[in-house]
């Protein structure tokens, strides 16, 4: 997954941008004759509705949501009703945490804030989640994937130049593409046809889609990938990756599924999603690689306790990171540069979440939580670029 890229280094950023959040609403609230003491308004949670109505008083829509880029692309702005600065890229998901009248502070894809204007763009509101289990509605599931790495991020490159981004882009398509339709699906054999046993699920999300900037090859960041899960409302977030440097031979793939330790019941999503993939790699032949632990994992910082990965710590919803096969050696190289075996993997993404959904079935090889010691040093976004819209 590439690891320098997961890691520690980001809470600053966060905390970076949590303060600037406040800061740039302190100041636009004072600009437009807010109260001061309004001007503290941070979060949509409902004891706080109150002060939300009186931030936003001429309508009360909700301030949580995924605002959609259309086509021509969308401009920035550093306050409501001032001068556009950017005008950012067609086909972004921007994830917004307030709204200040038709005004939305969305995250964008390199972490920092910006203003949209709501009229400019297509809305969905934050979804509310469900209970997972039977009686789950699939048709109001909402889900964002996310495909790791992008532009000058490759992640992990194999032996013949394959690059993770690029893999890891085209899995998660996939898996959108068998959630956005009903399916039949043998339970038996994992076989996926067309039916109507599983519904449609009702909103997929990716931090990167092919119809984005560079047909989805850009930069983004974890702020970012994080804010869109939970300004979505998502039930289910998963990271879509492969691995790097394995270190022993195995019989079976050495797939491996990171669940959020902070948040319940992602280790069962995650023990879903590793026996599914399990399942699906079986009908193909290599010689696996694995590492010294299998399954479902969780890392923890030693300093902190809290999740390792960044993505995982940020999560407030059951969240994943997938880690398929080992890119790094040619067998399992050549198996992702196959549609077959990036669809089979697309598939067991989807039989794991639908079970997770709408099953109590707990999966397989769920291991506790392990300490993390590896010092990844400190990683900085410097240098990401806002996707601009082509003239
Ligand atoms: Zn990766």
């Amino acid at each position: 997954m590439d690891i320098k890229n997961l890691g520690r280094g980001r809470p600053i950023l966060i905390a970076f941008a949590v303060t600037a959040v406040i800061a740039l609403f302190a100041i636009t609230a004072s600009m437009m004759g807010v109260r001061t003491a309004q001007a503290a308004y941070s979060g949509p949670t409902s004891a706080q509705s109150v002060a939300r109505d009186e931030v936003n008083p001429v309508n009360a829509e909700p301030t949580v949501g995924v605002a959609f880029v259309p086509e021509g692309g969308v401009d920035l702005f550093r306050g409501p009703d001032r001068d556009p600065y950017f005008r950012i890229h067609e086909g972004l998901a921007l994830p917004y945490l307030h709204r200040y009248d038709n005004w939305l502070l969305v995250t964008t894809t390199c972490n920092d804030t910006a203003w949209i204007n709501v009229e400019d763009v297509g809305v969905q509101d934050q979804a509310t989640a469900q209970s997972t289990g039977t009686g789950f509605e699939v048709s109001s599931a909402t889900i964002v994937l996310d495909p790791g790495h992008g532009d000058r991020d490759w992640g992990g490159v194999g032996p013949s130049g394959l690059s993770e981004k690029s893999v890891n882009l085209d899995i998660a398509d996939r898996v959108r593409t068998l959630m956005e339709s009903s399916q039949d699906v043998d339970w038996d054999t994992g076989t996926i046809s067309s039916g109507t046993a599983v519904s449609a699920f009702g909103s997929v999300v990716l931090t990167r889609d092919v119809i984005g900037p560079n047909g989805g090859d850009f930069e983004a960041g974890l702020g970012y990938r994080a804010t869109l899960g939970t300004a979505a409302g998502a039930d289910v977030f998963v990271s879509i990756h492969n691995n790097t440097v394995p270190r022993i031979d195995s019989d079976i793939p050495g797939s491996e599924v990171y669940y959020s330790a902070g948040v319940d019941d992602s280790d069962r999503l995650a023990g879903l999603i590793y026996e599914e993939l399990l399942r699906s790699f079986a009908a193909f032949d290599a010689d696996w690689t694995g590492g010294e632990l299998l399954g479902a994992r969780a890392r923890l910082d030693p300093d902190t306790g809290e999740d390792y990965y960044g993505l995982l710590r940020r999560a407030t919803m059951p969240a994943v990171i997938v880690e398929g096969v080992y890119i790094s050696e040619p067998d399992e190289e050549a198996l992702l540069d196959d549609p077959n075996f990036r669809q089979a993997y697309a598939e067991a993404v989807y039989r794991g979440t639908v079970r997770f959904l709408s099953t109590a079935d707990s999966g397989a090889s769920v291991n506790d939580p392990e300490y993390f010691h590896y010092d990844s040093g400190t990683v900085s976004g410097n240098g990401c670029q806002l996707p601009a819209q082509p003239e």
